[in-house]
C-alpha cells in the first residue's frame, strides 16, 4: 500500500469529469469512460471520460473563438501567463509528480525532478520567447522603385497536440507552452492511459490566468478523440509525438486539409563505447540510457555498441549494476525502476525477450518477473542480451522496455557503420575521451541529438527531434517555436 496525498485523492475524484472546453471541465458526450489503472499494482485509479468527434469539434470551436483575444494580447502580457504557469506547475511539484507516478509508474524521483521540473522549466522558457519572437528588414531590389520588405512571425490559429503515455506532462508542455507562446490557442489530446496530469496542468494554468479556451483538452482513445483532431478542417497543424505508424497514419489524415505537422516519433538509438572512455562512466550512462522510465523513452539508448577490447569488462560491470536494480511501485522510497505502462506492452516486451533467446542473443539478466506482490504490477526485470547481431528483432526494432542488446565492434567506421543503418535518427551517444573523435563522429552519425559522455540530456533551449523515421520538426528550442508561426512579408512602396 502507498500513501496518496489528500490533494490527489481529490482530484482522482473529479477526473471522471475530464473533458476541458474553455474554463469549464465535463464528461464526454456520451461515448463512456475509460478506466484508469496504477500500473504498478492494476488498481484501479479513477475513470477519465473517453471523448469522440462532438466533444473535439466543441473543443476546437472555444480554441478558435479564444485565438482573437489570446494572439492579441501584448507579447508581454503573454509571456506572463507562461511564467504563472510556470509558477504554479512548481508549487504543485509534489502533487503532479505523485499523479505522474500512480498513473505511468515511472519512480517519484523521476517524476518530480525530471517530468514535473522540467515541464515547468519549459514553461518558464518559452514564457521569456514572447517577447523575442522578432522579424526581419529584407534588402529587396525591385525593378522601379524602392521597397521595404518586413517579416512578421504570425500564430497558425488552432494547433492540435496528440501526447503519448511515456512523459505525459512533460511532452505537453513540450507543445502547448511554444503554440501558446506564439499566439495560437490549442487542444492537448493526451494519451488514454496517462491523461490525469495533463488534465491538472489545465487547471492549474486556467487558476493562473490562462484565458479559457486557449488551452482545451479532450481526453479519449486514439482512434476516437486523436482522429477527429486530426481530420478537423479547424486545425492548422498537429503537433504529434508517439509511434511511427500512428505518425503515418496522421500524415495521410492530415493530408485533405494541408495541416502543418510536427512529428516525433520512435527511435533505436546507438550508444557507442570507444575503448579509450571512462568506463565507470559509460557503464552509468549506458544504464540510465535503457532503463529509465523502464525503458520506455523515446531515445532510449537500446543499441549499445562496445568496443571488443572493453566488451567483457562493460558488460559485466553493467550486468551486476542492472540486477542490483530495486523493482517496485514508484511512490515507495527504495524504488528504481517501476512497471511498465499496461499488461499489453508487458507482453510485448516480453515478446522480445523471447525473439532474443530464439534467434541465438545470450540472456546475460533479466528477462524475468518479480514474485510476490509486484506480480500483480505491470513488471519486468532489467534486461541486458549481449552476443546481439544487427539483423536480430531486438537490434532492429523499437523495444520500448528494460531491454538492452549489447554489440560489439572493431573500430570506428563499422561502428559509425552499423549504427547509422537504422530506419530511425533519433538520438545516439559516444562515450570516448577522445575530442577529435568526439566531434568526428558526433558529426558522422544520422541522429537529431548525439550526446558526448553523457546520455539523456534535455533542455528546453536544445532542439530535439529526428532525422529518418523518427519524425520532423523539432520540440523544444527556438526551433519548436518558430514551427508554431508563418512568415509573412510585407512590402511597403516608397
Ligand atoms: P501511440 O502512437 O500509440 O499514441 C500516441 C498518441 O497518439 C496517443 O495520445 C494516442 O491516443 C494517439 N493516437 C493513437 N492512434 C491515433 C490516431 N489514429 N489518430 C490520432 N491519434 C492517435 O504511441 P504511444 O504508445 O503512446 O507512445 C509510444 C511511442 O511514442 C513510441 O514509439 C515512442 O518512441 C514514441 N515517442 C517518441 C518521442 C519522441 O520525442 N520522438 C517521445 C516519446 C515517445
Amino acid at each position: 500500500t502507498v500513501d496518496v496525498p489528500e490533494s490527489v485523492q481529490r482530484f482522482l475524484g473529479r477526473a471522471s469529469d475530464s473533458i476541458v472546453v474553455g474554463a469549464e471541465q465535463r464528461s464526454a458526450t456520451g461515448n463512456g469512460q475509460i478506466t484508469t489503472q496504477d500500473p504498478a499494482t492494476g488498481a484501479t485509479l479513477t475513470s477519465i471520460a473517453a471523448g469522440g468527434k462532438p466533444d473535439v469539434d466543441e473543443a476546437v470551436a472555444s480554441a478558435q473563438s479564444a485565438f482573437g483575444e489570446w494572439r492579441a494580447m501584448s507579447a508581454a502580457a503573454r509571456g506572463h501567463v507562461l511564467l504563472d504557469i510556470a509558477t504554479i506547475l512548481d508549487a504543485h511539484a509534489e502533487e503532479l509528480a505523485t499523479l505522474e507516478t500512480l498513473d505511468n509508474g515511472k519512480p517519484f524521483t523521476e517524476s518530480m525532478y525530471v517530468d514535473v521540473a522540467l515541464a515547468a522549466q519549459v514553461w518558464r522558457y518559452y514564457g521569456g520567447w514572447t517577447t523575442k519572437l522578432t522579424g526581419q528588414t529584407v534588402p529587396v531590389s525591385p525593378p522601379v522603385g524602392e521597397a521595404l520588405v518586413y517579416t512578421r512571425r504570425e500564430p497558425l490559429g488552432v494547433v492540435g497536440a496528440i501526447v503519448p503515455w511515456n512523459f505525459p506532462l512533460l511532452i505537453a508542455s513540450w507543445k502547448v507552452a511554444p503554440a501558446l507562446a506564439a499566439g495560437n490557442t490549442v487542444v492537448l489530446k493526451p494519451s488514454e492511459f496517462t491523461s490525469l496530469s495533463a488534465l491538472r496542468m489545465v487547471e492549474l494554468a486556467l487558476e493562473a490566468g490562462l484565458p479559457p479556451g486557449a488551452m482545451n483538452l479532450v481526453t479519449g482513445y486514439g482512434p476516437e478523440a486523436g482522429q477527429a483532431l486530426i481530420d478537423h478542417p479547424g486545425v492548422a497543424k498537429i503537433s504529434f509525438t508517439g509511434s511511427t505508424d500512428t505518425g503515418r497514419r496522421i500524415v495521410t489524415a492530415s493530408a485533405p486539409h494541408l495541416k502543418k505537422l510536427t512529428l516525433e516519433l520512435g527511435g533505436k538509438s546507438a550508444n557507442i563505447v570507444f575503448p579509450d572512455a571512462d568506463l565507470a562512466a559509460a557503464a552509468q550512462g549506458a544504464l540510465t540510457g535503457i532503463f529509465m522510465n523502464q525503458g520506455q523513452v523515446c531515445c532510449a539508448g537500446s543499441r549499445l555498441f562496445v568496443h571488443r577490447d572493453v566488451h567483457d569488462e562493460l558488460v559485466q560491470e553493467l550486468a551486476s549494476a542492472a540486477k542490483a536494480i530495486q523493482l517496485g511501485h514508484g511512490l515507495a522510497d527504495d524504488t528504481e525502476m517501476g512497471p511498465l505502462i499496461s499488461p499489453k506492452q508487458l507482453e510485448r516486451v516480453q515478446g522480445y525477450v523471447e525473439s532474443g533467446l530464439r534467434e541465438g542473443a545470450t540472456l546475460v539478466c533479466g528477462g524475468d518477473r518479480p514474485n510476490g506482490v509486484l506480480a500483480n504490477g505491470n513488471f519486468l526485470s532489467p534486461t541486458v542480451f549481449t552476443q546481439v547481431r544487427d539483423d536480430m528483432s531486438i537490434a532492429a526494432e523499437e523495444i520500448f522496455g528494460p531491454v538492452l542488446s549489447v554489440l560489439s565492434f572493431d573500430d570506428e567506421n563499422e561502428a559509425v557503420r552499423r549504427a547509422n543503418a537504422s530506419a530511425y535518427g533519433l538520438a545516439a551517444g559516444v562515450w570516448t575521451n577522445d575530442v577529435r573523435r568526439a566531434h568526428r563522429v558526433a558529426a558522422e552519425l544520422d541522429a537529431g541529438t548525439v550526446w558526448v559522455n553523457m546520455y539523456n540530456m534535455i533542455d528546453p533551449a536544445a532542439p530535439f527531434g529526428g532525422f529518418k523515421a523518427s519524425g520532423y520538426g523539432r520540440d523544444l528550442g527556438e526551433e519548436a517555436l518558430l514551427g508554431y508561426t508563418q512568415t509573412k512579408s510585407v512590402w511597403l512602396n516608397l
